[in-house]
């Protein structure tokens, strides 16, 4: 996809929205505009069946029934609301103990990180491998029946590694422990039609998978939601889980944004976005650029990502210098101005300068052979500018 001269290649950070998804929305704005929670008229009522349909679409792209649906803003308040909710009513139990993979995203380990220091809760993180698998013996050593929760994603949004989740989901059960699953990644990149029958909370986001930005949900197991603290507290929609007028727009679109993950022609999209992740990892090599790929190098990776350090580059450089043409990125985070090292580059054993030339390329249904060939020539057309330049330099 080529978007005003710039080559996308950003596709885990968010997608475009599906022109079929846009045009589904797009009478709920402006026609079927009643409040879903509008319980004396017709538009309230029409609105609410359309949100009732929308969690029926959304809950099988997970195996999961309707009723486990809860609309959130998106991924981060999921994970949030999944972990901090479940936390705040466990309080005073015996189970003490939370157990996480060093590589999630920022907002399970954040949202951790405020549970022990707020609610005492022992955080213990789970290393990976040099590919980012999870060690499934360090998982066994450390699951007691004092473990409350245990937090892995299904595929990792920087390195793509996709996770064993049935060997996770049965540690998790046989120590009675939940199993929490960040699965905003998987849509685009594994069949996720069996998910809800591994994972007791499911969160999802609709940017990443060709739906609105500003939606995703949390998929809570029905016996579960009595558990569950809400963080948001109002008018009770949403089974008391999550308050605020449930937005039909957004939610109709990741209906329709789930539904084009549904069905064969999935499995064949995420096929032609890996052949196409292949010719541009095979084109670079042949043209001489010298790579280290981070993360798998199998099938068990994301099948649009592609993550890779140049030696002697450095990332945010090479990006900059790419500008206006190529968009890519760093998985670096610049949380207080200053970035540091990707937590993930870091915990797959990367060193910081490692870490700090390695770029995540990630391609999507609309990345095709000849943006793929196009990128290829800029990035070596953009080291040997950034050659030209160091010499001139030290010259
Ligand atoms: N989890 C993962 C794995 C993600 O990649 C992201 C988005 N970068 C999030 C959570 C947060 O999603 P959202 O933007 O919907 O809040």
């Amino acid at each position: 996809m080529k978007l005003s001269g710039t080559l996308y290649f950003d596709y885990q950070a968010t997608t475009p929205v599906d022109p079929k998804v846009l045009e589904k929305m797009h009478p709920w704005h402006v026609e079927s505009f009643g409040n879903p929670h509008s319980v004396d008229h017709i538009l309230g009522w029409r609105a609410a069946q359309a949100v009732e349909n929308s969690a029926a679409t959304v809950a099988s792209l997970i195996g999961a029934d309707p009723d486990e649906i809860v609309f959130t803003s998106g991924a981060t308040e999921a994970n949030n609301l999944a972990l901090l909710g479940l936390a705040r009513r466990a309080v005073g139990g015996k189970r003490r103990r939370i157990l996480v993979s060093s590589i999630e995203h920022k907002s399970v380990l954040a949202a951790y990180r405020a549970l022990e220091a707020q609610l005492g809760f022992k955080v213990q993180y789970l290393p990976v491998d040099h590919e980012g698998f999870l060690k499934l013996e360090e998982l066994e050593n450390a699951i007691d029946d004092d473990v409350l929760l245990i937090s892995v994603m299904a595929v990792n949004n920087e390195i793509g590694t996709i996770q064993p989740l049935e060997g996770i989901a049965a540690s998790a059960q046989r120590c009675g422990a939940i199993f929490h699953c960040d699965a905003a990644q998987a849509p685009c990149a594994i069949d996720t039609t069996c998910l809800a029958t591994h994972a007791d909370l499911v969160s999802l986001s609709a940017h990443k998978m060709y739906g609105p930005k500003g939606i995703g949900a949390l998929v809570i197991r029905r016996d579960l939601q009595g558990q569950i603290e809400p963080m948001v507290y109002g008018g009770e929609q949403q089974n008391n889980l999550r308050s605020g007028t449930v937005p039909v727009p957004l939610c109709v679109g990741m209906a329709a944004a789930a539904e084009l993950f549904q069905g064969s022609n999935a499995n064949e999209e995420r096929n032609t976005v890996r052949a196409r992740r292949d010719r541009f990892v095979q084109h670079l090599r042949n043209a001489g650029i010298e790579f280290v790929i981070n993360g798998p190098q199998d099938q068990s990776r994301h099948p649009g990502n592609f993550n890779i350090q140049i030696p002697g580059y450095s990332a945010h450089d090479v990006l900059m210098a790419l500008q206006p043409r190529l968009a890519a990125s760093t998985g670096s985070a610049c949380t207080t101005g200053t970035p540091e090292p990707s937590h993930v580059l870091r915990a797959i054993g990367l060193s910081e300068q490692e870490a700090g030339s390695s770029i995540r390329f990630s391609l999507g249904r609309s990345t095709t052979n000849t943006c793929v060939d196009e990128a290829v020539d800029l990035i070596v057309q953009t080291l040997s500018c950034l050659d030209e330049s160091a010499l001139a330099h030290t010259g």
